[in-house]
């Protein structure tokens, strides 16, 4: 996790880390072992994976670098919200069609239900909160667009989008100097990712999959009938396996997925509780989640405790000087749209990376040229829904019980390699500053 630079002494790493209560550490793999499925990553993709396998007999294990839920499962700002993609819907609709569009839209509430069903059918204490999700235009040209963009929303896909001015949005506790009107829509909630991930982990342990955690797998062949994963200390064979390490993949491991993935930096902060006077002084006091409309969008919210989350795009190296670098500029951010908090404190900061894919999608599927291997990844940071539920239709698909075009088909596109994929940090350095001017 990200350490904070000297200008936020109180800030203190994860804040999910520090209010999930004990974070249960699964055995390394030591050995040989042989399984029916290899899953390689324990966040939300591989564990919805396995409790679908899990759930239907099937032997299945988990092997993690570090531990269940480490990666961007366990770090994420819990909007349980649409996602998947990077593409507007019109340019879905112009690429798939209408008909396509209407079934990944169907697809992503169906993801957002299935998190809400599990929190409930488990009874996880996932401090839910916010009916919907609430965009926020940054300037007032943004606000022109809500209008004819909600009409759209609501004709196309029946999603009950609506749209507040400046002064309604206000009333109703959304106010900021940069905030010119706003678009509700009333699918999703959020959520405490990491107590989510861990009650899914429970989950699938209590089933009888197996969980290996400081496991990486660095290397992956053929033997028969079946794939041989070698880790540092043993390996697995199994005729099937999933790859759901997304962003935190191995490249090389295996070599179909050198190159195929765009990680990509997020940095979130969490300040101390608010009281009453600083969140009407601030003129927030709504407990709804909210996004702006920029590209490098920030992503914000009041939780139960009060305590006010912030996210924002990360930076592209990890040096200690970038880091700092990072979360200043995130804190400039956050002064400057939430001025009357100017002087309330971080008390969490950290970061972590989503994945982007050149499709522009998420990927849920077989791999091309390797029998028995598929993947799931590429959510375009927004996995907390999309991953579950692509996990577990992975499950499904290797159980045979789903077919690729039982998935909408704009998670059906196979992830081609970037373009001289080396430079992929380049790429982003140049996307922050066109962005960054296309966002003024
Ligand atoms: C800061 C941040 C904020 C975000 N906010 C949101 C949000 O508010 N809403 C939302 O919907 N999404 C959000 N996301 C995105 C979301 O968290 C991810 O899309 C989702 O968690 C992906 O789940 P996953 O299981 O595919 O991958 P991960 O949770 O990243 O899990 C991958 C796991 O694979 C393991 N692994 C990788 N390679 C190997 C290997 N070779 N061997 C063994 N193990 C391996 C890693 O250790 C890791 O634990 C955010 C992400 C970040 C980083």
């Amino acid at each position: 996790m990200g350490q904070v630079g000297e200008k936020e002494p109180m800030a203190a790493g994860s804040y999910w880390e520090a209010t999930a209560g004990p974070i249960k550490e699964d055995r390394q793999l030591v050995g040989d072992a042989r399984f029916d499925v290899a899953i390689i990553g324990a966040g939300y993709t591989g564990l919805s994976a396995a409790l679908k396998l899990a759930s239907s007999g099937v032997s299945v294990c988990l092997l993690d670098a570090r531990r269940a839920g480490w990666g961007a499962s366990g770090r994420n700002g819990g909007f349980c919200c649409f996602g998947g993609t990077k593409r507007s819907y019109p340019d879905l609709v112009r690429h798939y069609g209408l008909e396509e569009t209407k079934r990944f839209v169907a697809y992503q509430c169906e993801a957002m239900e299935l998190v809400g069903e599990r929190l409930q059918s488990w009874q996880v204490d996932a401090a839910r909160h916010s009916r919907g999700e609430v965009y926020l235009a940054h300037r007032p040209k943004d606000f022109e667009g809500f209008k004819a963009e909600a009409e759209y929303l609501n004709s196309s896909f029946g999603l009950g989008a609506r749209v507040l001015n400046k002064e309604e949005a206000a009333k109703r506790g959304l106010a900021g100097p940069e905030f010119h009107g706003a678009m509700h829509v009333p699918q999703g909630f959020a959520l405490h990712p990491l107590r989510y991930v861990q009650a899914l982990a429970d989950k699938v342990r209590s089933l009888g999959a197996r969980v290996f955690a400081h496991s990486e797998v660095t290397g992956m062949k053929r033997e028969g009938a079946d794939w041989r994963l070698v880790t540092r200390l043993g390996s697995v064979r199994a005729p099937r396996v999933l790859l759901a390490g997304n962003a935190y993949s191995r490249e090389g491991a295996p070599a179909w997925l050198s190159g195929r993935l765009l990680p990509v930096m997020s940095s979130i902060m969490v300040t101390r509780p608010l009281t009453d006077d600083e969140l009407s002084e601030q003129g927030w006091t709504s407990g709804l989640m909210a996004s702006d409309t920029r590209t490098l969008l920030h992503y914000f919210r009041l939780m139960p405790d009060r305590r006010f989350l912030f996210g924002t795009r990360g930076g592209v190296f990890e040096s200690a000087e970038a880091l700092k670098a990072m979360y200043a500029r995130g804190r400039a951010d956050f002064e400057r749209m939430f001025p009357a908090w100017t002087l309330v404190d971080t008390e969490y900061a950290w970061h972590g990376h989503v994945a982007l894919s050149r499709s522009r999608a998420a990927f849920t599927g077989p791999v091309p040229g390797m029998e028995g291997v598929f993947a799931s990844l590429a959510y375009h940071g927004s996995g907390v829904a999309m991953a579950s539920l692509c996990g577990e239709k992975a499950g499904g698909m290797i159980l045979g019980e789903v077919k690729p075009q039982d998935l909408p088909a704009v998670i059906g596109t196979v992830p081609r390699r970037f373009p001289l994929a080396g430079l992929r940090q380049l790429y982003l350095l140049g996307a922050y500053g066109w962005y960054g001017l296309k966002d003024r």
